[in-house]
């Protein structure tokens, strides 16, 4: 309570003080908000979902692309409440395409319940923002296109490539699953209140689901594994998982003197997996 209560400038009119809690930092800038919705490529026939809409700057761009279906998912009730409102008495109130508001925590949401294709959305809050998005490229079947704002460096550790300093857990975990691309950055000053970091915005198009971990359990066991202890090596790192033998590295075309942070997804995915039938 008392973070929330140190947060200044007090908010717009009318609204209640921004949580801090719940990384209310809110975007106020109507060419950034259209230019972010846009990175989703609406359809008419499309199933949207956005997270964390609050006062629905981004919202009234996804009612503007006109979606068959919108579902918002919010946590803070008061924003849940007042999207709701807006659904019931909004423009499109009697169109017959489908508006919904769920008050619900996003990190609860049973993505893999998700099989109809859906694309999903938001301006995240900073402190949910990687565990919401590796658990929704990895568990929802359906999902068709992703675009989310995310603390810039978060951004760059998505997209990350091979052998960089961003490269980590996250990003070989995400680019097993999707293809991120990192669209534009955004300044603080663009939201109320602003927030000490820059922004950037992520879009992912998901991998055919062949193409994806066979084994995710056993990828997400190896990432934790390897990441811990990103500066040592890889023989020295596996050495203790049963059965292994010196030189096995070597059948993904992997150096035992090789460190996580040089293998690719793949790499990491094959070994997983080779790892799995030694037990
Ligand atoms: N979309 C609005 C915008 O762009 O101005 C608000 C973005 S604000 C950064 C994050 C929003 O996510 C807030 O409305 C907040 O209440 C909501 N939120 C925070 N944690 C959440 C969670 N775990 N599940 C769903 N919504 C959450």
């Amino acid at each position: 309570m008392e973070e929330e209560r140190n947060i200044r400038p007090a908010a717009p009119d009318g609204w209640p003080r921004p949580k801090k809690s719940l990384g209310q930092n809110f975007l106020q800038d109507k060419n950034i908000a259209r230019k972010i919705v846009e990175q989703l490529r609406i359809a008419p026939t499309d199933r949207v979902l956005e997270i964390g809409p609050g006062p629905g700057m981004l919202t009234g761009f996804l009612l503007e692309a006109d979606p068959a279906c919108l579902c918002l998912v919010e946590k803070d009730h008061h924003w849940a409440a007042e999207r709701q409102s807006v659904f019931l008495t909004g423009a499109g109130a009697e169109s017959g395409r489908v508006r919904q508001v769920i008050l619900a925590d996003a990190l609860t949401m049973p993505w893999e319940k998700f099989h109809a294709p859906w694309k999903i959305m938001g301006n995240l809050p900073y402190n949910v923002a990687s565990p919401l998005i590796w658990d929704i490229l990895s568990k929802a079947p359906g999902l068709t296109r992703a675009v989310f704002m995310v603390q810039k460096e978060v951004g760059q550790r998505l997209a990350a490539a091979p052998g960089t300093s961003a490269y980590g857990a996250l990003s070989v975990w995400v680019q097993s699953f999707a293809v991120p691309r990192l669209e534009f950055g955004v300044p603080p000053q663009v939201f109320r209140p602003a927030p000490k970091v820059h922004s950037a915005v992520v879009s992912f198009t998901p991998l055919p689901i062949p193409e994806q971990p066979a084994d995710p359990e056993a990828l997400s066991n190896l990432l934790k594994l390897c990441f811990q202890k990103r500066r040592k090596q890889l023989g020295g790192i596996l050495r203790a998982q049963p059965n292994w033998q010196p030189g096995e590295a070597e059948k993904f075309g992997v150096e035992q003197s090789a460190r996580p942070e040089e293998l690719t997804p793949r790499q990491f995915q094959d070994l997983a997996v080779f790892l799995k039938t030694l037990k």
